[in-house]
């Protein structure tokens, strides 16, 4: 994937006005793992990097845990979604749900555009986390319990992981998706931004998602509160973004 290609779509904003994003410590080459490493991904270092203002966060250190630290599991119980968060015989579910919630509060408050979650870990993972079943079987199906909180409670934030970063052109579209909300939360701050948003970025969202487009006029076109019809376009626009462009 190559700068040239990255500019095109993400636009040249100048410093003052780069998205803001929050992203786990250890992707950005942080020693924040348990076994005391990293796990530097370059496009979100290198590519990223420069073109945006990072808020790292580990769950695991930020709730107490030090580093090299025993590994957790994710243990399965009745509801698939709410999995147990274990080190060894201790018990962090609590502790890390209670975490989540205020640290997510804290992340709206300074309003982040998107977050960039490290794969598979039992705190930060989006999907395919180890879960351990009762009978001792593991299956790579869990969800972190930091990303599911945040999934439920901030569904609309630009949210992926690295993962997605290994396809080209998966990639460029998860950093679009980033920059497109963030000129969305500095542009559309009142109606006539928003009509100019509109007017300035119709053609793309068309290109990623064409059903998207009569909703979001149909949003426009409605009586709504304004600042209501700024949520419901932000909402839809997000959702728009969030698909995978056909190759
Ligand atoms: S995956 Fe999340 S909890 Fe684990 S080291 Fe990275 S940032 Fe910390």
């Amino acid at each position: 994937m190559t700068f040239a290609s990255i500019d095109h779509l993400v636009g040249s904003g100048t410093p003052a006005s780069r998205p803001r994003v929050a992203v786990s410590s250890c992707l950005l080459g942080i020693n924040v793992r348990y076994d005391g490493g990293h796990r530097r991904e370059a496009f979100v270092a290198d590519v990223l990097g420069p073109r945006v203002d990072w808020i790292r966060v580990c769950p695991e250190v930020e709730i107490g845990l030090g580093t090299p630290r025993d590994p957790i599991d994710l243990h399965a119980t009745g509801d698939p979604r709410r999995p147990k968060l274990l080190q060894g015989d201790r018990d962090l579910t609590s502790r890390m749900r209670s975490f989540a919630l205020g640290r997510i509060a804290e992340l709206r408050a300074r309003e982040i555009d998107g977050y960039i979650l490290k794969a598979r870990s039992p705190s930060c993972g989006l999907a395919h986390a180890r879960l351990v079943r009762p009978d001792g079987y593991v299956e790579r199906v869990g969800t972190g319990i930091f990303a599911q909180a945040l999934k439920e409670s901030w569904p609309e934030l630009p949210m992926f992981d690295e993962t997605d970063l290994d396809m080209p052109l998966v990639g460029l579209a998860r950093a679009e998706w980033i920059f497109v909300m963030h000129r969305f939360r500095v542009g559309a701050t009142d109606p006539e931004g928003l009509m100019r948003f509109h007017g300035e970025h119709e053609e793309r969202i068309g290109l990623r998602d064409r059903d998207a487009l009569p909703e979001l006029r149909s949003v426009l076109a409605s009586a709504g509160e304004p600042s209501e019809r700024i949520r419901q376009y932000a909402r839809r626009l997000s959702r728009a973004f969030a698909s995978i462009p056909a190759r």
